[in-house]
């Protein structure tokens, strides 16, 4: 392993971004290295955390979550170091669980259902399918598919459209298609069989769980940055990186339009996908290698998000989970947003779209967003209906990845440093090199930090 190339005392590293994978590596660094490191968190927004955002409406100060809306358990399955990770801050939880999928303004929550809604033969169509996806994928390789680190499966260079099209049934198909449609967040050709395939058996608790924080998901970020022992620079906009000629790396940012720049040992780049574009990458080799990364990784999937603060939860008679699927925007979630302060009077609902018709729809005002939110709930909701407070419109486009790893995978050294000949200090983190998940940005995190900690450890000390 090379060591840090200019001895100090105290290495310095920047994490550029502020996000969940830039606290996540802060406080990964900070935990494995074997002597204090100056980090610098340089994040470009007024605030920490990303697209973990748990805002309050502004008419009641009801929370909700506006941005990651659960966190993926895979703690029966094995190691689970995001789980670790709360469980160590003291975060409380809150298991979070749906099963049902209306459909033609029914509810299907189980094989009776199905039948009953879709017919004999879509059930005996989604059951053929549903036999071959397990056979395909059991929990434990579901588990550890984003850990392989550049062993690609045919699964990984197949389109998923290719195994949705194994449903005999159109119906059956559909079912499916709804079912998944907002936690892929983009369409089936778009994408791998495999994710495709961890997206649809993601709904059984035997291959995975969920579960959110109480009092809102954005107190990991809150806690991981009370932690971190690191300077932490906000409305930081990182313009460029560099190699200084023969020496460190160079960050310059701007902060109230002035322009700054610093040397450092280390450079940790934890931007999404969609957002490297906003760093110039300088340098005969650099930026060729990294406008080679963000080809491989480009790959957008979309989100919108809708919430809505009722005088009250006027669903609760009807159904009691913590969300549903709908067979509305081509598939959207939606969420009893309430479900996760049982304590509060008032009701909130929460939409989540995904792919193409969140992309779409993201283009409309939010007045005609929420109307069409509202058209779109169950009629056994509607009819019950509350008074509506107050409604907010997130939009999410290009924000997340429909093909975590790129279509062919890459080793995972070269994934979390693109150019190592002349540039082995700048790492890459992000949910987009994994599985467009917290945990996927935990682990990229993890990686990164474990690196830059063994190159601190093996540097000259003087
Ligand atoms: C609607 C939605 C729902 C989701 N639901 C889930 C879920 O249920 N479970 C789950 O595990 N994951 C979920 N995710 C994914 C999860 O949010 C991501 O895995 C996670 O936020 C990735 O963290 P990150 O730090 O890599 O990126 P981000 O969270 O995007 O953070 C990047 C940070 O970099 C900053 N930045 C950008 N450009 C610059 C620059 N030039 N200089 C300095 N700073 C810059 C940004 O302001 C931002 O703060 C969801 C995502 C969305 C959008």
């Amino acid at each position: 392993m090379t060591p840090m190339t200019t001895p100090r005392r105290t290495p310095r590293v920047a994490i550029v971004g502020g996000g969940p994978g830039g606290l996540f590596t802060a406080h990964e660094l900070q935990r494995l290295a074997d002597r204090p490191v100056a980090t610098t968190v340089l994040e470009a927004s007024g605030r920490l955390g990303g697209k973990i955002s748990t805002p309050r409406f502004e008419s009641s100060g009801v929370r909700y979550e506006a941005g990651a809306a659960e966190f993926y358990d895979y703690e029966h399955l094995g190691n689970d170091p995001l789980k670790d990770l709360v469980r160590e801050l003291g975060l409380p939880i809150r298991p979070m669980g749906g099963a049902a999928v209306h459909v033609d303004d029914a509810v299907v929550a189980n094989l009776d259902d199905l039948r009953d809604r879709l017919g004999a033969e879509a059930a005996a169509s989604l059951l053929a399918f549903d036999a071959t996806a397990r056979d395909r994928m059991t929990p434990r390789e579901f588990y550890a598919s984003g850990e392989r680190g550049g062993v690609a499966t045919a699964a990984a260079h197949r389109p998923f459209d290719r195994s949705m099209a194994e449903i005999a049934d159109d119906r059956a198909r559909r079912f499916v298609e709804h079912l998944i449609h907002s936690d892929l967040a983009t369409e089936p050709h778009r994408t791998s069989e495999e994710y495709g395939l961890q997206n649809y058996l993601m709904n059984d608790p035997a291959y995975m769980r969920l579960y959110g924080i109480e009092g809102g998901n954005e107190r990991l970020v809150e806690s991981l940055a009370s932690r971190v022992d690191a300077e932490i620079r906000l409305g930081c906009r990182v313009d460029s990186v560099e190699r200084a000629p023969g020496g460190p790396m160079i960050v310059r940012w701007t902060v109230d339009g002035v322009e700054s720049a610093d040397a450092f040992d280390a450079v940790v780049i934890a931007l999404p996908h969609d957002q490297l574009g906003s760093v110039a990458f300088r340098g005969d080799r650099l930026a060729p290698a990294v406008a080679a990364h963000q080809a491989h990784h480009d790959h957008p999937a979309h989100y919108l998000r809708v919430t809505m603060l009722f005088d009250r939860p006027f669903w609760r008679g009807t159904c009691s989970d913590s969300f549903w699927m709908l067979d509305r925007f081509g598939g959207c979630c939606l969420y009893d947003e309430s479900a996760r302060d049982p304590a509060a009077e008032h009701g909130v609902l929460g939409w989540l779209l995904g792919g193409e018709a969140a992309r779409t729809l993201a283009e409309s005002d939010d007045a005609t967003i929420v109307a069409k939110a509202l058209a779109a709930l169950p009629p056994a909701f509607a009819r019950n209906a509350a008074p509506l407070r107050e409604a907010r419109v997130h939009r999410w486009t290009r924000a997340v990845s429909a093909l975590p790893g790129g279509r062919s995978s890459l080793p995972l050294d070269r994934r979390h440093c693109p150019e190592p000949d002349e540039h082995p200090d700048l790492y890459f983190v992000g949910d987009y090199l994994y599985d467009s998940t917290l945990n996927g940005a935990l682990d990229s995190a993890q990686y990164v930090a474990a690196w830059i900690a063994g190159r601190i450890a093996d540097a000259p000390t003087h």
